[in-house]
């Protein structure tokens, strides 16, 4: 099938203008909701300022009612309720908001030879290599052993300070220029450098307790506070414009905020539609989907038990129909020998599907069945939705993993269905405002 640049595609249209303007509200939002728990913020506000309702405060739902439930913060799903019955299934569009990161470690505050730093176990897929000597942003939470919550963000704001991994010079890293790229940057060298000023009234570890000074009265933290915080080290800066033709978006946590942003649009357009429809966004996906706010736990169920207590949760996913909505691996010429080109997503030409991911021989994946595929063939095409059936890469390359799996194992048909990128993982990722603008197409008209 033949790949067309949406640009050319709509030529004459004002399809490339709609497409910028959604990019300029998605940028807005990449910029302010780096982590999975300010994601469940922004969008929870977005939900309350379009008329849904969190279950908590509700008990009897009618076609067309909005309802969202908030998991721990760190997952959430919406859904406007469609006119029939809920076992006849569900449209769902589930993505995930964490994105690959270093967490600060239980006990992170530590210093060596005058500087302090803070010790972090990295989260996610991540190289090393990319981690090191680039502005990085502190957010999380630190939740006193009072119940009291101090939300920390450090290194956005106009006049904050950044933190930084330090990085050898080249004039002394001929035996580091060596090594293999997983070992260059070992994990325990991922330290976070925060402050090189000496406590003027300490007798010993004078830098650490200057930090700790600092902590404490700027925001009334303790050492052992750390225990129950959560921390993420983040890239500092925002969502930027990419190239003279500013085609591109550049920024963190495009996998899988992408997704999210564009299927929560999606919902929103979703005015009374005939089946349910569903926007999941699950937390721990990077790191397989395991834990109460990930894919593999019951959130999903939980939700639909409280929408409709009586509800035979197994006959709702049976007729359910999925979009996992994840990112793909753009065709990268400059990496041409990873990639089968006919079968990758080719940047600018619309919604990526993968039937499969897994690796090797289809290995830890499910697959979306041929009936199903061509169902969707017909909701895209009659919506005049571009869309590319892609793999990741060359059979025996590598692979990956998305939440599809878990769905799929619940008996619902599932389909992996999102945006293609560049430098997947990397502290900046590339999308296409074309590929992003065609998701939340192809997302309103799977739900409508
Ligand atoms: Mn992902
Ligand atoms: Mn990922």
């Amino acid at each position: 099938m033949k790949k067309e640049h949406l640009f050319k595609k709509h030529k004459g249209t004002d399809y490339q203008a709609k497409a910028e303007a959604f990019c300029e509200d998605y940028k807005q939002f990449l910029t302010v909701a780096k982590t999975e728990r300010l994601s469940v913020e922004y969008f929870e506000a977005k939900a309350k300022a379009n008329g849904f309702f969190n279950i908590a405060d509700k008990t009897d739902f009618k076609a067309g009612d909005k309802v969202y439930y908030i998991n721990r913060n760190r997952s959430a799903v919406f859904c406007v309720i469609g006119e029939e019955d809920l076992e006849a299934g569900i449209n769902l569009v589930a993505a995930h908001i964490d994105s690959p990161r270093l967490d600060l470690k239980p006990s992170p505050v530590t210093e060596e030879g005058g500087f302090s730093y803070l010790r972090t176990h990295y989260y996610g897929g991540i190289k090393k290599y990319q981690w090191v000597a680039t502005p990085l942003a502190l957010y999380g939470v630190v939740v006193k052993k009072n119940g009291e919550t101090v939300k920390i963000a450090i290194g956005d704001g106009e006049n904050d300070p950044i933190f930084m991994v330090t990085d050898l010079l080249p004039h002394l890293a001929s035996k580091q220029m060596t090594q293999k790229m997983t070992e260059g940057i070992p994990g325990e060298k991922l330290m976070v450098l925060s402050g090189s000023n000496p406590d003027l009234n300490a007798e010993s570890d004078e830098v650490k307790t200057a930090l700790l000074k600092i902590l404490e009265e700027k925001y009334q933290i303790t050492e052992e506070d750390f225990y129950s915080a959560e921390i993420e080290v983040v890239p500092a800066g925002k969502a930027r414009d990419l190239g003279f033709d500013r085609s591109m978006v550049a920024s963190y946590g495009h996998d899988d905020r992408v997704c999210a942003y564009t299927a929560f649009e999606g919902l929103l357009e979703t005015k009374t539609p005939k089946k349910t429809a569903v926007v999941l966004l699950a937390d721990r996906e990077e790191v397989g989907s395991m834990g109460n706010s990930g894919m593999q736990s019951r959130f999903l169920e939980y939700f639909l038990e409280e929408l409709k207590p009586s509800v035979r949760i197994n006959k709702v996913m049976a007729n359910t129909l999925c979009l996992s909505s994840d990112v793909a691996a753009a065709y990268d010429p400059m990496y041409a020998e990873v990639y089968e080109k006919q079968n990758s997503p080719i940047f600018g030409c619309g919604l990526t599907l993968l039937r499969y991911t897994g690796s090797r021989g289809k290995g830890g994946s499910s697959e979306a069945s041929a009936e199903m595929v061509a169902k969707l063939r017909r909701i895209f095409d009659d919506n005049d939705i571009a869309y590319q059936f892609a793999e990741l890469g060359k059979v025996d390359e590598g692979g990956g993993g998305t939440v599809a799996q878990y769905i799929a194992n619940l008996g619902a048909d599932v389909i992996d269905a999102g945006v293609a990128l560049l430098s997947m993982h990397a502290p900046y990722e590339i999308a296409h405002k074309a590929d992003i603008y065609e998701a939340y197409r192809a997302y309103v008209s799977f739900m409508a």
